[in-house]
Order: structure tokens, then C-alpha cells, then sequence
């Protein structure tokens, strides 16, 4: 066939993830002339497919999803399937699931799984499907032979500088990417495994360039994906303020004076701020810069002996203290939690609810999440959460007073 065109099965959780992917393809040399078509329903996938199909080009359908919805991705791909059943469209698996769990993933359906990150492999796939050649030999990819696992290994991690943070063109233009992989290693995280322990960031150039770029494409507000936004600059999980300050100083010049179109957020989603980097001077930078008087702290568990044996490396006490100086300093916090994990005991839960009474008596909000074992992590095998009857009580009460929101049920 002449050519290929992707289409992009865009999921609302799918949506930063494409924006990445969807600007590698138009600008790696390899797939730049690609033509790429969005789908956000089965049904526009079928029509897209067919539409390339009846102008002669090969559809490669490309998704990309988390563990939470795979049930319901590989029910939507049988329904395309049933509706096209056509041998010339190829479907792709990519995200935290299908590099997770590869065997899964292509058991559902999908031709090939990417496995790593995306940005070279989807370029050089569809540039070898256009070629006629055979995509395997491009690392990142997994397939089944003969019903056993095959792969071409790992991607190799990308620079992100090399690659543009969105697809303005295409509308593509959300948050950026700062940073990419996590120094630590929270046993029931994905970012640390699937991008690696270490932080890669984005050069501040990079970042004002998308940024540009952004409001080149009149995107409303500056906004960043980072697993944890205070330590951009820093090689080693430690908080460079001064890189923080040159950077939103930065977004702050290319943005425009505050109260005159964009807003920037930082700190807040996607991203949040770990509780040990939390500072009067720290939230002293971000309110010069920034719009938001809102933002997101890691707490995960009020129990010391639990954010141990996860890997958090902070207690409870600092959870407490950055709650309090992020009112102080003039922020509503709201703070992330995870129940139902593994090895919980009473004596953990007890620790866990009067942490969530005392930082809502204080001021906070409680982000509420059930334990979901998600593959590629060292708590993977791990039963899923169950939330025990005196922690949904409370929650339950906490929600009812708008200081608890979230999916814990
Ligand atoms: S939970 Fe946050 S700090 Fe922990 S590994 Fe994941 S991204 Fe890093």
C-alpha cells in the first residue's frame, strides 16, 4: 500500500500521553509526513480506518492505556474488530499497561504492544509498515508467535528535549512535560519501573519553547506533568529552588503579566509536590509566579511503619508540617492517600484515620484512592485494596463535608 495513517484512539486518559506521541510523530524525520486522524469512540475509529482504507493507506490504530481500563479498551478493540475485521489494520497497544503487561495486553487482541516509551518506536513503526518492511526488529515492541511472548526489548529512554511536549497542530497542546522518571521508587508507583529511578528533565530552553508553542496555539493556561514539580533541576530528589524560581520566572515572561490571559499552574494537576519540599520559601516562589492558591501533596499513608515499607522516604509528621505551612502561606492543600495496602494492620489504619482527621481539622482535602496492584511494580501480585468499614465511614463523613473526593470505592 502507498502509505500509512495513524489513528489515534484518544481516550480522556489517553489525552497527555497522544499529545507527547502525536508531536513525536510530526516531528521525528521517520513519520513526519504521516497523516494522523483522532478517534474518541470505537465507532470514529471504524470510520477513520475505513476512510484511509478506501484512499488506499494502511491504518495503524494506536492506544494507549492504563491498567484501570483495560477491561474496557479490550471491549471497545473486539467491537472494532467486529466492525471492520479487515487483516490490512493494524492495532497498537501502548502505555502503562502494555508495558506493564505485555502477554496481557496483546492476549486482548492487539498486533503489537510498545513496550518503554513511545516516541521513537511509533515513529520507526509506522515508517516501517509504510516501507513494507517487517516492525520487529525496532526496539520497544512485543507480539505473540505461535501464542509465545516475543519481543525486541526495551526502549531506550528519551531525551525530552528532542522531541516537542504537544501537537499544537492537531490541538494537541496540554501540559507540559517536565520531567520524566522518579528518583524514587514507591512500591506501588509505575513511573520509577516503566521511565526508569532517575530524573530526566526538560531543558528550561525546551520548556519555554513549548510554551511558546502553547500560546502560539492559544492553549488557555501553562501547565506541567512532573512526578514531583519542586524538583525540577535536581539530579537527586532534592529541591533546587533557584533552578524552580529561573524556571516559572521563565513561563512567567513567556506567558505574559499575571491576570492577562494564561494562567500558570504549578503544583497542582497533573502534577503535586512532595510534603518534605514544602517551604514558606518555596510556596513563596510559586505565588509570585503562579496563578494557583491551590495545591497537591503527596501523603499517601498515616502510618510510618507503611510509608516505610513502601518506599515514600518521608513520615507522617512531614505530611502534617507541609499542610500547615501551605495554609500558613496562604494555599488550600489537598493531600493524596492510597487504602487497602499491602500489609495493612489496625494498628496502620488507626495511624492513617487520625492523620485524615487531624489535616482535615486543619484546613486540607483528602484525595482519596484504593490500592490498585498495577503491573510492573514490585507490589504487582499484591491484592487489590479493600477499604475497611471505619476508614469509609470517615471518608464517607469527610466527603459529605467536601473534604475528602476521589475513587476509593
Ligand atoms: S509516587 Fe510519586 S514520588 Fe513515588 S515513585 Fe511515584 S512519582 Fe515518584
Amino acid at each position: 500500500m502507498p502509505g500509512i495513517t495513524l489513528v489515534l484512539h484518544d481516550r480522556p486518559t489517553s489525552r497527555f500521553a497522544w499529545n507527547a506521541l502525536a508531536g513525536a510523530v510530526l516531528a521525528h524525520p521517520a513519520s513526519s509526513g504521516v497523516p494522523v486522524a483522532v478517534a474518541r469512540s470505537p465507532a470514529e475509529v471504524v470510520r477513520a480506518a475505513a476512510a484511509a482504507l478506501a484512499e488506499g493507506r494502511r491504518p495503524v490504530v494506536g492506544w494507549s492505556f492504563y491498567t484501570a481500563s483495560a477491561a474496557e479498551v479490550a471491549a471497545e478493540l473486539a467491537i472494532v474488530r467486529a466492525a471492520l475485521p479487515d487483516p490490512r489494520v493494524v492495532h497498537v497497544a501502548g502505555g502503562a499497561h502494555a508495558s506493564g503487561a505485555p502477554e496481557a495486553t496483546l492476549r486482548a487482541g492487539f498486533e503489537l504492544a510498545a513496550v518503554g516509551e513511545g516516541e521513537e518506536t511509533l515513529p520507526r513503526l509506522l515508517a516501517a509498515l509504510a516501507a513494507g518492511e517487517d516492525p520487529r526488529v525496532i526496539p520497544g515492541l512485543a507480539w505473540l508467535d505461535g501464542g509465545a511472548l516475543r519481543t525486541s526489548g526495551r526502549a531506550a529512554p528519551v531525551d525530552l528535549d528532542r522531541f516537542p511536549a504537544g501537537a499544537p497542530s492537531l490541538g494537541r497542546a496540554g501540559p507540559i512535560e517536565l520531567t520524566r522518571g522518579c528518583v524514587w521508587a514507591c512500591r506501588f508507583c509505575q513511573t520509577p519501573f516503566l521511565f526508569r529511578a532517575r530524573f530526566r528533565h526538560r531543558s528550561l530552553a525546551a520548556v519555554r519553547e513549548a510554551v511558546r508553542a502553547q500560546r502560539a496555539a492559544r492553549a488557555v493556561d501553562a501547565r506541567f506533568i512532573t512526578p514531583s514539580a519542586l524538583s525540577w533541576g535536581s539530579a537527586d530528589g532534592g529541591c533546587e529552588l533557584g533552578a524552580v524560581e529561573a524556571l516559572l520566572a521563565a513561563v512567567r515572561e513567556e506567558v505574559g503579566p499575571t491576570g492577562r490571559g494564561a494562567r500558570i499552574l504549578f503544583g497542582t494537576f497533573p502534577s503535586e509536590l512532595r510534603p518534605e519540599h514544602v517551604s514558606p520559601r518555596a510556596l513563596a516562589v510559586i505565588r509570585r509566579f503562579c496563578d494557583n492558591r491551590m495545591v497537591i501533596l503527596g501523603g499517601q499513608s498515616g502510618s510510618d511503619r507503611l510509608l516505610a515499607a513502601m518506599g515514600r522516604g518521608h513520615d507522617a509528621e512531614a505530611v502534617t508540617r507541609s499542610v500547615a505551612i501551605a495554609l500558613e502561606c496562604g494555599f488550600r492543600p489537598s493531600v493524596d492517600f492510597v487504602f487497602g495496602l499491602p500489609g495493612e494492620t489496625e494498628d496502620d489504619r488507626e495511624a492513617t484515620r487520625r492523620q485524615l482527621a487531624r489535616l482535615a481539622r486543619m484546613g486540607a482535602r483528602v484525595h482519596a484512592h484504593a490500592f490498585d496492584p498495577l503491573p510492573g511494580t514490585p507490589w504487582a501480585k499484591e491484592p487489590g485494596g479493600r477499604l475497611d468499614e471505619a476508614t469509609g465511614a470517615l471518608l464517607a463523613s469527610l466527603h459529605e463535608s467536601g473534604r475528602a473526593y476521589g475513587e476509593w470505592r
